[in-house]
């Protein structure tokens, strides 16, 4: 299990994705805005971001940028999340430096494993094993 920090604005999206997580085993912390997720990275050190491209006070690739320039999170895994996701987003946003990328809306049968994709196996939660989640 791993300890995830989602940093995301829009209330509906972050009770699913948290609700999501923390029933596959991982610890959630939550931010609503760019100020406080950066404020909880550093508290927190989580193994992963789950990062909002959207924003109500910064664009998520302004975060990473000051993710990046930081000494104690520098390296820390950071997942993109965009809204109206359009061709080339994904692209855009790798080149940027984010080490994956999700469009919303997000798809519950799959979001945990999508998200544990982006972690080393030791740290990957725990199968929900729902019947109707499909392979
Ligand atoms: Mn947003």
């Amino acid at each position: 299990m791993a300890h995830l920090l989602m940093i995301e604005d829009h209330p509906h999206n972050l009770e699913l994705m948290t609700y999501l997580l923390r029933a596959a085993g991982h610890e959630v912390t939550a931010a609503v805005t760019a100020e406080l997720g950066l404020k909880a990275a550093r508290e927190c050190r989580p193994d992963l971001i789950v990062l909002d491209i959207q924003l109500p006070d910064a664009t998520g690739f302004e975060v990473l940028d000051l993710l990046r320039l930081d000494p104690e999170l520098h390296d820390v895994r950071v997942v993109a999340v965009t809204a109206n996701a359009m061709v080339g987003d994904r692209d855009h946003a790798l080149s940027a430096g984010f080490d994956g990328y999700l469009a919303k809306p997000i798809e519950p049968a799959t979001f945990t494993r999508a998200i544990d994709s982006f972690l080393p196996s030791e740290l990957r939660g725990h199968e929900p094993t729902p019947s109707w989640a499909g392979d």
